[in-house]
């Protein structure tokens, strides 16, 4: 079994504590690799290492172009690392095989679209009221970033939090979930190999209250990007507010997938069913309430369960498997009574609703892909992130009380509407509380789209030019021209 280290100023680092943690494969059910469990002392030396970085190393003098073209080879590394690196995110998720080579693919493109932005961040100058004087402005990175990352996609998580925030010219220390850092630790060693210099990228692994939390307190943190449960999510944003650093959050979803009864119903069943079963439900997006017009609901709920029933659920290396297991032995549980707490507020069970069982199942972290009717959207199970293959079916009459049941959750990540009329498209997703609507598709995702969440799924945004802004201060600077300087004494702030 490999043990690795923390990568810290360009370099593997044992942890202070000689202390680790046993990292486990969800589908075999045993641990295959050790990380380190970090601590406070491990904490400091990343971040006074990404400090070194903007401060005196090569990257603080470093041309934006010359960024650039670090990021871009950093691309370059991924693909040619591309098969190595969606096997270790298997091994440490659960995840299919198919969609984890994707995602990595996904990742080198990333990379490619920030490196062409290194060189494109610019300031303005602006007409000032005032005469004799000039008003200028740049913007300049914020300085050292703290990334903090769910166990569901690391790689994806770090080239969308990191990618950006280099271009921007900032050095970052990312801690993955103590779930799945192996990619994240390997994936640091190949920058070096694309030139970054040491201290610019640093992963350290562990636990959120020994290593997360410190991190987050530390002052020489500038800003934190979390991608994570609401929960925790909550708890780092005030642990950064008491020093006033900026936050991004990428956090949970109850999201509305919203089939009207003039959808083409073929392509509706299949985005229901990606939009659930896809990741084995893992996902922020997941499409858990699935509301449907009542004039169709039997119909297509009938269409849905014959579709579902042959998710293959199996080992996700077989690219035969469309579901692998649940990532995590607690996720598992978590789901588990799930179903059991919609069992007893009276939904009804029509798909599922067991541990899955049969060939190809291993390591007991299984869960069949669930269906339920009967349920109303002030039940847990349709108020709750459950982040596993568990499906609500909900009736509605119009699109007014579609857009109501859409609405009434806490959380506002994305939803999906289907129909073939472009004006009801159009009006439901101008009233929907989501940072993303999917129109007659769901799940499809572009690095070149702005993605983030309304309400409690998050603050900020990531992906697309906008995510850039995120890790920037804009500076101004006036000036005068004239000869003589006013009295300036009587002017407001
Ligand atoms: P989590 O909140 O348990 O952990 C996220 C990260 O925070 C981990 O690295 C963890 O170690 C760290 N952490 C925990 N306590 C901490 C503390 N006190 N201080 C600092 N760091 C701490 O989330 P998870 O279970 O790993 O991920 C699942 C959640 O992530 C789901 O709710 C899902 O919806 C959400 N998610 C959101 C997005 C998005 O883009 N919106 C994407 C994927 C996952």
């Amino acid at each position: 079994m490999k043990t690795y280290s923390h990568w810290i100023d360009g370099q593997f680092v044992e942890p202070s504590s000689s202390a680790w943690l046993d990292t486990v494969d969800p589908y075999q059910g045993e641990p295959w690799a050790r990380i380190p469990r970090g601590n406070t002392a491990d904490a400091s030396a990343a971040v006074a290492a990404a400090k070194k970085a903007m401060v005196s190393g090569p990257w603080a003098t470093m041309s934006a172009t010359a960024r650039g073209k670090i990021l871009r080879r950093i691309g370059d590394v991924t693909l040619e690392s591309i098969d190595r690196l969606a096997q270790l995110e298997v091994r440490d998720n659960g995840k299919l095989l198919a969609e984890m080579t994707g995602a990595v693919k996904n990742v080198a493109e990333i990379w490619y679209y920030y490196a062409g932005l290194a060189d494109k961040i610019e300031g303005s100058v602006m007409p000032l009221e005032k005469a004799g004087m000039m008003g200028l402005t740049s913007r300049e990175p914020i300085g050292v970033v703290l990334a903090l990352t769910a166990w569901n996609a690391p790689l994806n998580f770090l080239a969308l939090k990191c990618a950006p925030a280099l271009a921007a010219g900032c050095s970052v220390v990312i801690k993955p979930s103590e779930f799945s850092s192996v990619s994240s630790l390997e994936f640091a060693a190949l920058t070096k190999l694309a030139g970054l210099p040491d201290g610019v990228l640093n992963v350290v692994t562990g636990l959120g209250q020994d290593i997360g939390a410190p991190l987050v307190e530390h002052p020489d943190v500038s800003m934190v990007t979390f991608t994570g449960s609401d929960i925790t999510g909550a708890n780092v944003y005030a642990a950064a507010a008491r020093q006033m650093k900026r936050v991004t959050m990428e956090l949970g979803g109850k999201s509305p997938n919203i089939v009207f009864a003039d959808a083409d119903l073929e392509l509706a069943v299949a985005g229901a069913i990606s939009g659930i079963f896809g990741g084995g439900g893992q996902m922020c997006t997941a499409g858990s309430r699935l509301l449907v017009q009542n004039s169709i609901k039997d119909h297509f709920t009938e269409l849905l369960v014959e579709a579902a029933r042959s998710v293959k659920v199996g080992d996700p290396m077989d690219s035969a498997t469309q579901m692998g297991p649940m990532s995590t032995a607690p996720q598992y549980q978590k789901v588990l009574e799930y179903i059991q707490i919609a069992h007893s507020d009276g939904a009804k069970c029509i798909l599922g609703g067991k541990p899955a069982q049969g060939p190809g199942i291993k390591g007991g972290q299984f869960v069949e892909p669930t269906i339920f009717t009967n349920v109303s959207n002030d039940m847990q199970i349709a108020q709750e992130e459950v982040f596993g293959p568990v499906l609500s079916i909900i009736g509605f009459e119009d699109e007014a009380h579609a857009i109501e049941i859409a609405n009434d959750t806490l959380y506002g990540l994305a939803a999906g509407v289907w129909t073939r009329d472009v004006g009801k498209l159009f009006r439901v997703s101008k009233e929907l509380k989501a940072g993303t609507v999917w129109g007659n598709t769901y799940r499809t995702y572009s690095y070149m789209m702005p993605f983030g969440g309304m309400k409690q799924s998050g603050i900020g945004r990531e992906s697309g030019v906008e995510a850039i802004n995120e890790y920037l201060e804009t500076k101004s600077l006036m000036i005068s021209i004239a000869q003589s300087h006013p009295l300036n004494i009587f002017v407001p702030r």
